[in-house]
This record gives structure tokens, sequence and C-alpha cells, in this order.
């Protein structure tokens, strides 16, 4: 707690105990009565104490800036515009493919319009599999009747020759075992996957929010709210393990065509195949609805013969690396305008809608507090920096490259300078959802002082703070090495149906819900640039000592 303490305060307060030391006169100690003794006690348990009480009083929160920026944010706000041109304008960004480097573009375009400074797209890591376009997909089933349906190419797969007509064959696979049976049947015809997956009727609102008690769970708990699935892992890695053989059996048989169940989802999943620039073209792969899948999963079951028409042309192309947009307000201070407060979203996407929820919202959050701050002209101690991170979605490349190039050398492990500059960084990855609140992360130190931050904004439904983490994104790649890296707590809205899927539009965005969230990232990083002190990493622990058995 001390470690985030305003010093001089401290200073000062040491120098009260001190002087309070001195005003004790030893030898007439005796004469004092109980009633003094126990005054004195309370007044330098008092001024002990002091400093860790005047910890949570000593944020120094300007009201009046929360006021500048709350009206700036919520009546002057540039939400709107910014996610239209970011998700209809731009289009879906899926890493290393053209959408994704337009994107990039526009962002450092729109950094410059809005004034900040060092605008500049800088290379993050390297990226094995490489650049890919979808140029054209169709597909329809002709016979028993026709219909068309919707559906998503699997990033990273293969082109159809031409337009392929056919039986639709389905893999009735459960074991590596079965694909015997199919060994000559299967050369050139359009592939339906084995699924387990089911549809279930949900009886769940589409969008909601967090009520009091769920807030009351999350604040108290120590698990992380999105991992409550009852996920079976040896189930998944021997499906794992099958998929493999199969996608191995239908290569070596020249399948034309391999379609996949999107499971719980009846629009089309957004995925991407493990690819690596330069090797051979995986066969063209298609998600396709749950809903249609299954329909014809039970026509050929009934013995009613199936056939389709599908085109698909996808581009592969050199794309070497994972890119960064990154844009700041320099700081002012001559002492402090060295250090880095961070803020960040990635611009990635998956290919299917425009990466909408997951994570243009992040992202125009991010632009439209730094233009808030901007626009406000204010004189920031700290420089403020605002990232767009690349690669989110095929494993933190566009952070943890950030990491790698300025904080920590991923082979010595050593702090490189910009290390005890970094002074924090705030995420935004959950969705279009409003902030209630923000996850310590587990670091304890910071909870006086984002209890003293969200006190502003109480009344606007944000005040919970939560101990625990929460994982799967950027904010990850700086807690991994022990900096303060931190995300907010999010209503979900229609995460669920939305993200990764067809249907993650410009549709998906609650404006009233990201314009709440600009205005409390705004103030945020604000606080970080202007406090005293850097925000306190978590204390660093000693590795546990070697508990196993030694071999003689
Ligand atoms: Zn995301």
């Amino acid at each position: 707690m001390i470690a985030c303490t305003n010093n001089q305060k401290d200073q000062a307060n040491r120098a009260k105990v001190e002087i309070f030391f001195l005003h004790l006169n030893p030898p007439k100690f005796h004469k004092i009565n109980q009633m003094k003794l126990s005054k004195i006690s309370a007044a330098f348990l008092f001024l002990l104490l002091f400093p860790l009480w005047s910890t949570s009083q000593n944020e120094n929160t300007d009201l009046s800036m929360i006021y500048r920026i709350k009206q700036e944010g919520l009546k002057n706000s540039s939400i709107e515009d910014l996610a239209f041109w970011l998700t209809d304008f731009i289009g879906p960004r899926l890493t290393g493919s053209t959408g994704n480097n337009r994107g990039n573009e526009w962002a450092k375009k729109k950094m410059e319009e809005l004034g900040f400074q060092n605008v500049r797209i800088e290379a993050a890591r390297d990226f094995s599999r490489g650049g890919w376009d979808n140029l054209k997909t169709y597909a329809a089933i002709t016979a028993p009747y026709y219909t068309n349906f919707a559906c998503n190419p699997v990033a990273w797969t293969g082109s159809t020759k031409g337009i392929v007509k056919g039986d639709v064959v389905l893999l009735d696979v459960k074991s590596d075992s079965d694909l015997v049976k199919f060994k000559g049947k299967v050369s050139g015809k359009i592939v339906l996957m084995p699924s387990t997956a089911t549809y279930e009727i949900s009886y769940e609102p589409l969008a909601s929010r967090l009520t009091d008690a769920q807030l009351k769970d999350i604040s108290m708990s120590t698990t992380s709210p999105r991992r409550r699935s009852n996920v079976d892992f040896a189930t998944i890695s021997a499906q794992r393990a099958l998929r493999l053989k199969i996608a191995e059996f239908l290569n070596v048989e020249g399948a034309a065509v391999i379609l996949n169940n999107s499971g719980s989802y009846n629009v089309p999943r957004s995925t991407g195949a493990n690819y690596t620039s330069g090797a051979k073209e995986p066969i063209a792969e298609l998600n396709i609805p749950n809903e249609d899948y299954s329909r014809m999963e039970r026509l050929i079951r009934h013995k009613v013969p199936v056939e389709m028409e599908v085109e698909i042309q996808n581009k592969f192309f050199d794309s070497p690396a994972v890119f960064n947009v990154i844009g700041e307000l320099p700081g002012t201070d001559k002492l402090l305008k060295n250090e880095v407060v961070l803020l960040g979203a990635h611009i990635d996407s998956w290919h299917g809608g425009t990466g909408a929820a997951d994570n243009a919202s992040g992202c125009v959050v991010m632009l439209e507090a730094l233009r808030i701050l901007k626009n406000l002209d204010i004189a920031p101690r700290r420089t403020i920096r605002v990232a767009l991170w690349g690669g989110e979605e095929q494993g933190l490349n566009g952070s943890r490259g950030y990491v790698e190039k300025y904080l920590v050398d991923p082979k010595t492990k050593e702090h490189k300078p910009d290390f005890d500059k970094f002074a924090g960084y705030f995420n935004m990855d959950n969705g279009s959802g409003k902030y209630r609140g923000i996850y310590m992360q587990e670091n304890e130190l910071v909870r006086p002082i984002f209890e003293e931050w969200l006190k502003p904004f109480a009344d606007m439904g944000t005040s919970t703070i939560a101990l625990r983490n929460t994982s799967g994104t950027d904010h990850l790649s700086f807690d991994a090495v022990g900096l303060p890296g931190f995300q907010f707590i999010q209503d979900e809205i229609e995460y669920g149906r939305g993200y990764h899927t067809t249907m993650d539009t410009y549709e998906r965005l609650v404006m009233a819900d990201l314009k709440h969230n600009a205005v409390i990232t705004a103030s945020s990083v604000y606080n970080a640039a202007m406090r005293n002190a850097k925000l306190p990493a978590k204390p660093v622990m000693k590795p546990k000592p070697e508990t196993a058995p030694k071999l003689p």
C-alpha cells in the first residue's frame, strides 16, 4: 500500500511521528495519568496509521477535469463515426489480410487527423501464417430442391477448382478405424464432417446486463467470469486427434470441399486453419450453420441424396509480420514525460462480419478516449499512448511483440530501459457492453486507487472492484512480465451470439455503452498520467523452492 501513496505526504507523516517523539519528555512520563496515556496512544496510533488511511484519500481526483471529460465524451462523442468507418467501411480485419492492412492505414490516418503525436504502424512480430483473403464464396443445395445458405470459409484454407457440383458425402466416422469405409469414396466430393453438436433451444434473453447480485459475486470471487463451462478436456483432445486423422485421410483421398457444423452457433462461425506460409494449400473448407448442417445430415441418414454446388476462391500472399498502430499525447512533466500510460485494444478480427464487438468496439473506445483528452487540451505529466494491436486472435501477437520490443527481452528475460518507465495499461476486449467496474488482476495494491478513480462513476453504474484476474486478451502480455495491466468488467450484452461469427457487425454495438466506456477510459488514463507515482506492480515474489526429491 505504501508503494502507491504520495511520497511527499508519506515523508510529511513520518516527520509528524518524529516530532511527536521529540515532544515526549521521558523523565516526566511516569506522571502522565492513564487518561492522558490512552489519548497519546490513540494519537500515536492515528499518526502511525495515517499514511495507510491517506492512501485512499490521496488520489486527488480532479473533479473539474472529470466533469469536462464527461461533457466531451457524452455530449460531443465521435463514437458512432469511428465505429462506422472501422466496421462498415473497413470491413473484416483478419490478421495478415488486405482488410487488416486497410484497417491499420485508416487508424493511422485517423490518429493523425485527431492530432495524436508519433503516429506509426510498426511491425510487432513475425507472422507464420501469412496473408489470406477470401475473394468469392458461394454454396447452395441443388437436390432434393434448391436452397442457398449462409456460410463462412475457414481462413487459410484453399480454393475449389471452379464450381464443384455433386453428391454430399456424410463422413460418419466415430474413430479413425471407421475411415476405411470411405476409402475411394470421397475423391472430388463435398464432404460433411462428423459432428456431435445438437441445437438447444435457448430460453435466455439474447442480451443481458450484469445484475447487482452478479456484480457482487464478481467482486467476491477469485475465478475468471468467462470460464464457467464444464469443458471435458479429454474428449476435446480425442476429438482433435480424430480431426487430424480425418484431415490427413481427406487430403490423401482428394476431397474437393469440407463442410463443418458451426456447433451451437446458428450463424456461421469464423475460424482459421493452422497453416504455415508457403505450405501446400489446405482443401477448401466452409463453416455452415447448425441448422443447415443438421438438415443435410438428416436427409442423408434417411437415404435422401443431397447434392450441392460450391465455389470458393481464396488468395494466399506474403504478409510476414503482425503490425500495431500507435499514437500518443506526449508527456509534459520534466521528470515524468518519458513514463508511459498505455491504453489499447486489438484491431484484428475474424473474417466473418466486420469484427464489431470483437474488437472494433475496444478500438473506437480507446481512440475516442484519447480524442477526448486531446480535445480538452490537457497537459499530461506522463505520455499517454494508444496501441491498436494486431494478431490478437492468433495468440496476442501484437501486444506480446510490443512487450518483447520495448519492455522485456524474450530470450534473456532482462528488462529493457522502458520497463521502469511503464506506468500502467488499460485494455478493452469483452464486446460492446458498458463498463461496470474493473478487475485488479490479483494486484491488491491498486484497490484504494481504483476505488477513488471510480467514485465519480458510481451513479453511472460503474463501481465494482474485483480482485480476480480476467483472461484471454492483451492485458495478459503485460501482466505476464509483472507490469500492471488491467481490463474493465463489462456487461455481456449480445457477446455470446455475436463474437467470431458473421453476425459480428455494427448492429452488435451499443453506442451509449461505448460512450460511457470512453469517458471512464479517458478519466482512468488521465489519472494514471497525472498522479505522483506510477501504478504499482504486484510485489515480486521469490520463486517457489524446488520441492521434488533430489535423485541420489
Ligand atoms: Zn477480441
